[in-house]
């Protein structure tokens, strides 16, 4: 029989639970993970104990009640932390999102039952080995990702499961079993009832798997469903769209994917996806630099730089560098050389590394705050402009100089 490397934490758990009188298996993406000769980052148990007689038995280690009423609590054992559920059925779905009610059940394979897909649905422990009702060690070694039972209908139940197959395709680089696949082509129209969180999570997560090229061109209908956006690109800016996400490095794969669509597109796409602001912000930014004119000569990188900082313009240009139908790859590489040595030289384009500053204004009798930030500007494009140098007391002469005070 096949022993799985538990950690000695969760064998802990396990016999604990079992030393009670309660079954216990790991359970889920951990047993997937191993299966596949990976480390897992997570572990979940699965347990006939109701949450509260779990919570009795670990009266030694820190017992957290996440979900109570999902059947779930936490058990820390020094810095391991598992997830402790009881066996359940899901009750009726009515909205395609969560179940109305859970039942807990004495049965492990009715808690497999109601698991996602046959890879995620094996059960584990030292004393019986796997528990595998569906065929899921199969279909690890093969390679496929399947529903537990009828696609269409576990897609009914919750469509998330939609992009999760989505996304696990892309990040193990599974293929999709047909029947799972051809649910997917019709009933992608359900995930209007998940919400953006939700979906913005796994996408997240899809766009930056090893084949997140095949599933964005394989399953085009889903993204254009979901970023209509997207669905407005041609055939080839799509397809070019899916190259980019697949090459860019993973700060730069939400970017990739609106490369395309305009710093606008980008903007309308990541609110309704929720997106928090720093992102949707940094990813505008981008997109935007990316359709500026570029050059690499010196005053020209300091404009570039006064616009949108260094660190998007970096990122813009590293962007640009994977584009390889377009890219004027030697200028762009000069221009972040260019870009790298002004940074690093501390070369002044904005108006906080002036030598000089609102006070020193002040103090030669220029009181109006408009004219202050005029005169400050005027002084910055001049020094980019590398007709004066940054110094200070060149430039408190030029501040003294009648004519700049109009
Ligand atoms: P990972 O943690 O690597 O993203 P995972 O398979 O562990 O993958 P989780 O979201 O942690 O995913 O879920 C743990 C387990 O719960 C899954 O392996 C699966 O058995 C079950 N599960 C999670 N989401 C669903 C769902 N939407 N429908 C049915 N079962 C699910
Ligand atoms: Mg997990």
């Amino acid at each position: 029989m096949m022993r799985i490397p538990l950690p000695t934490e969760a064998v802990r758990i396990i016999d604990t639970l079992k030393a009670h009188g309660y079954k216990a298996y790991a359970v889920g993406g951990c047993v997937r993970d191993f299966v596949m000769g990976h480390t897992p980052d997570d572990y979940d148990i699965t347990t006939d104990a109701l949450p509260e007689q779990t919570a009795e038995v670990f009266t030694d280690a820190k017992v957290i009640k996440t979900g109570i009423k999902h059947g779930t609590v936490t058990v820390m054992l020094n810095s391991f932390k598992a997830e402790i559920t009881t066996f359940r059925i899901d009750g009726t779905y009515t909205d395609s999102r969560h179940p109305d009610e859970v039942v807990f059940c004495p049965e492990l394979k009715e808690d497999l039952k109601r698991r996602d897909f046959t890879m995620n649905a094996l059960a584990y422990n030292h004393d019986e080995g796997f528990m595998d009702f569906f065929g899921g060690i199969d279909d690890i070694n093969s390679g496929t990702i399947r529903c537990v039972g009828e696609a269409e209908i576990r897609f009914s139940e919750d469509a998330l499961r939609i992009l999760r197959a989505l996304r696990f395709a892309s990040v193990l680089g599974f293929d999709i079993a047909d029947s799972t696949a051809n649910a997917i082509y019709t009933g992608y129209p359900l995930l209007a009832n998940i919400s953006a969180e939700r979906i913005f999570t796994e996408l997240k997560k899809l766009l930056c798997g090893k084949e997140a090229y095949t599933v964005l061109t394989r399953f085009k209908d889903v993204f254009c469903f979901l970023i209509p956006e997207l669905g407005r690109l041609s055939d080839e800016d799509y397809r070019h769209t899916a190259f980019m996400v697949s090459k860019v490095p993973a700060v730069l794969k939400i970017s990739g994917l609106f490369y395309h669509c305009g710093a606008q597109g980008a903007h309308s796409a990541l609110k309704r996806l929720k997106s928090d602001n720093k992102t949707t912000h940094e990813v505008c930014t981008i997109i935007e630099a990316c359709s500026e004119k570029l050059s690499d000569c010196r005053v020209d990188a300091l404009k570039l730089l006064n616009k949108y900082d260094s660190a998007p313009m970096l990122y813009a240009i590293d962007l640009m560098l994977c584009d390889t139908n377009q890219s004027d790859c030697r200028m762009l590489t000069n221009l972040r050389q260019v870009i790298t040595d002004i940074v690093s030289h501390n070369e002044c384009y904005k108006i906080s590394q002036l030598a000089v500053n609102g006070s020193d204004l002040i103090n030669a009798g220029i009181t109006d705050g408009k004219l202050i930030g005029k005169i400050l500007n005027f002084i910055l494009n001049e020094i980019i402009e590398n007709r004066v140098s940054n110094n200070r007391e060149h430039l408190l002469k030029l501040i003294q100089n009648s004519d700049i005070k109009r």
